[in-house]
């Protein structure tokens, strides 16, 4: 197969755009995709400081650099989530990384904050992905606010937005289907929350970062019981196998068609209002909001071992 831009031999076959790229072509297309992300859904103002929640896999690496390629100015968090064999070497990895390309890193360490993920994991009754999902959010939406950013980016692609899609669709969850999608406007204390990978697939995300070099951190994490919505991700490869370009319409047509209908969707009696928490000031749904909480929880547990 020939690149489709350039004519030389192609190296990644994309049958969604019924098209084959070389590797310099590929950067091309990959960077059109995130520009036109940006650009459609007024991701970024002109100027403005972008905080890119990083990880440490590859997309979020590919999306620190794809938006520095782009002339955005980003810097990244990494939240270091205090877990034997696996925060320790993520961590070092990417601020080597981060270094080597000129990119700014900032680290948070939950076990300074009293939210180290092994102390979490016995003191809360609930699957600890829940709750380290919360305290990462709680976080980045925190560091960023704190920190004068007014974008926080994470690394979302197609694939995490379709699954994420089809499992509210499932459940016909009116109130998540009004607000997911590559924008979450800003609003008091939460910062505008941007995907700009939206419109890139897990496969070209991976590409895009082996053509690069970029060496993310492949190892999950051990308290990971595997990757959140893997089954539906089958489906849908499935379906982008037998009908290459399925993935984009179901979530294009969304976002067109669907979601409008569940705008202002109610989250349920009495829990839409949001109050801020009586210790952080953050937005809660209660007098204090759910991370605080934890650390209680967390705090009395250590007490009592004491
Ligand atoms: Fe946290 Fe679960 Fe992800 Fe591990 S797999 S980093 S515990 S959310
Ligand atoms: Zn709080």
């Amino acid at each position: 197969m020939k690149c489709k831009r350039c004519g030389e031999l192609a190296a990644v076959k994309l049958p969604s755009h019924h098209a084959g790229f070389c590797p310099d072509c590929f950067e091309v297309f990959f960077k059109r995709q995130a520009e036109t992300a940006i650009r459609r859904h007024g991701m970024i103002k002109p100027g403005e400081k972008v905080l890119v929640a990083v990880s440490g896999g590859k997309d979020s690496l590919a999306l620190m650099r794809v938006l520095t390629d782009l002339g955005h100015d980003v810097d990244g968090l990494h939240v270091h989530l205090g877990i034997p064999d696996s925060s320790d070497p993520v961590c070092e990895r990417t601020e080597a990384y981060c270094q080597e390309n000129g990119f700014r890193l900032h680290v948070l360490r939950t076990a300074e904050v009293g939210l180290a993920i092994p102390e979490v994991k016995d003191a809360v009754h609930r699957p600890i992905c829940a709750v380290c999902g919360k305290i990462k959010r709680h976080y980045f939406n925190r560091f960023a606010y704190e920190n004068g950013y007014t974008a926080l980016a994470t690394g979302h692609n197609l694939d995490d937005e379709v699954a994420r899609l089809f499992a509210n669709t499932l459940r016909w969850d009116a109130a998540y289907l009004s607000s997911q999608g590559p924008t979450l406007p800003g609003e008091g204390r939460f910062v505008r929350k941007i995907k700009p990978l939206y419109r890139l697939t897990e496969f070209e995300t991976a590409a895009y970062c082996f053509l690069k070099g970029i060496n993310h951190w492949k190892a999950a994490c051990p308290y990971s019981g595997g990757a959140s919505f893997t089954g539906h991700k089958k489906l849908f490869a499935d379906l982008e196998d037998r009908s290459p370009g399925q993935k984009t319409a179901f979530y294009e047509a969304f976002l067109a068609q669907g979601r409008p209908h569940f705008k202002g969707a109610s989250r349920g009696e009495g829990q839409d209002t949001l109050y801020a928490c009586a210790q952080c000031g953050f937005p809660s749904s209660g007098e204090v909001c759910g991370v605080c909480r934890v650390r209680e929880l967390v705090a009395k547990r250590k007490g009592e071992a004491d």
